[in-house]
């Protein structure tokens, strides 16, 4: 086998987002292959063979890739509708139109979503998809398709509704889809694309939509499947008011006992949202280590509450961010999170220092890869660890009087992205991505909005 090619990157700041959150005012690191070899302080080793690229990242903080932890791809062609909704009353006005999508759709909208968060530092993407309407094509494989050729390592949460307004739930009937058709799809889509290798760009999870939509049959035999296929659970949890008294009307507990009812709570678990939580849900997250999907931006525009993240970051919980879908977060960008988390959580709290810059960064990365259960391969700069890494340009008007790189990065405007190293492989340069024609997805999404938006006013 040829030696593996060398790509050095020096002279700039590093956060490395280790355990021991070491940071380099001025270092290296080195690149072999697809993995991180070396990372420190000052220049890098002299004598490396191999060395096809040297970059002087001179005005840089070079970061972990970011990692979001919940998004629904789809959406994207459903951005600005329903602005002045609470979660349920948006929920009931798009999903007639959610419930129109076909597979070119669902390719196009993956794109767009996917490039959004590229070309601002994501490395690692999710996408919870749980819209399957009769006869729309194959929408799981379209949107792994679209990660591939993005270069984005990338976790389908395979979604399923099962609970429609039939039976108490939120879906119209047309838009979900049987017990039994779920489970035998989710099996066929792990088997079919869920690759297990410590380098794996593509993976996917078992994800029932939420307790509003999903039987508590479909909770209860999604868990034991993803544990039969050895895969990881993904749903949404304790999002808004209106779901918690869901629970209790339908099943006599709140969002978290249900969930632990059913076999819901695990280290192979992560939730999106987790905004009603008493003590006694905090402390079963932690004793569990099931993980939270923390997305700010989206819980603001749905006015859903705040999520109480420094509680349980100090009980142990392990907790990364999310976009979420860009129906209800229309910027469709992760590294803004940073600030949005740590400006909403000391609003939350009414702490100065509920949550720092460090912490904010700490759960775009590697908190990201634990809830995604990649943190032995992703998530932080360590040797031996996969080359997925960002580097921040910081010395232009936007942050250059800030001294300190990471309060520059999470406190300031979102940063200009250098470049951006996914499994080695450069996918940005200068903001722009290098694997996909951004200007073709800007119209093709336009087009398919468009088309959606006919189609569904057609009824
Ligand atoms: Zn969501």
């Amino acid at each position: 086998m040829a030696a593996a090619q060398r790509i050095v990157i020096e002279n700039c700041s590093i956060a490395t987002v280790d355990a021991d959150d070491t940071e380099y005012a001025s270092g290296y690191v080195v690149i072999a292959g697809n993995r991180i070899e070396a990372v420190g302080a000052g220049k890098a080793p002299e004598g490396l063979e191999n060395v096809v690229r040297r970059i002087d990242a001179t005005g840089h903080l070079v970061t972990p890739g970011l990692i979001n932890t919940h998004h629904h791809f789809y959406q994207w062609i459903t951005r600005g509708l329903a602005t002045d909704h609470n979660l349920f009353n948006w929920l009931v006005a798009l999903y007639p139109t959610w419930a129109r999508i076909d597979e070119p759709m669902a390719y196009a909208a993956a794109q767009g979503s996917l490039a959004m968060m590229a070309r601002g530092g994501v490395t690692t993407a999710m996408d919870h998809h749980y819209v399957y309407p009769q006869g729309s094509g194959d929408l799981s494989g379209a949107i792994i398709r679209a990660a591939r050729e993005m270069g984005v390592r990338f976790t389908l949460a395979r979604g399923s509704m099962d609970r429609s307004e039939k039976d108490g739930g939120l879906p119209p009937d047309f838009a979900v889809e049987t017990l039994e058709g779920a489970l035998t799809a989710t099996e066929a889509t792990v088997k079919e694309h869920h690759d297990a290798s410590f380098d794996a760009m593509t993976q996917v999870a078992v994800a029932p939509c939420s307790p509003f939509s999903v039987s508590t049959e479909l909770l209860r035999q999604g868990a034991e499947l993803a544990r039969r296929l050895g895969v990881r659970l993904h749903t949404h949890g304790s999002e808004t008011v209106e779901e918690e008294k869901f629970c209790h009307e339908l099943f006599g507990m709140g969002p978290t006992d249900y969930f632990e009812s059913t076999g819901w709570l695990g280290e192979d678990v992560w939730m999106a949202h987790c905004v009603h939580m008493n003590d006694s849900d905090i402390t079963a997250f932690a004793r569990t280590r099931t993980g939270v999907a923390h997305c700010p931006s989206s819980n603001a525009r749905l006015a859903a509450g705040i999520a109480r993240v420094p509680d349980m970051l100090r009980a142990g919980v392990p907790v990364g961010l999310g976009v979420d879908g860009t129906a209800s977060n229309e910027s469709g960008e992760l590294h803004t999170e940073l600030r949005n988390a740590l400006l909403i959580n000391r609003l939350g709290s009414h702490r100065e220092a509920a949550l720092n810059a460090r912490q904010a960064l700490r759960l775009g990365t590697h908190g990201g890869a634990q809830v995604l259960g990649r943190a032995a391969e992703t998530g932080s700069l360590e040797a031996g660890k996969l080359a997925d890494l960002v580097l921040w340009k910081l010395d232009t008007l936007a942050h250059s009087s800030i001294a300190d790189p990471v309060t520059a990065l999470v406190f300031g405007a979102a940063a200009p992205v250098t470049a951006s190293f996914v499994n080695g492989r450069q996918i940005v340069e200068d903001g722009r991505l290098l694997t996909v024609d951004e200007d073709a997805i800007a119209r093709s999404t336009r087009d398919e909005a468009q088309r959606l938006a006919r189609i569904a006013a057609q009824g």
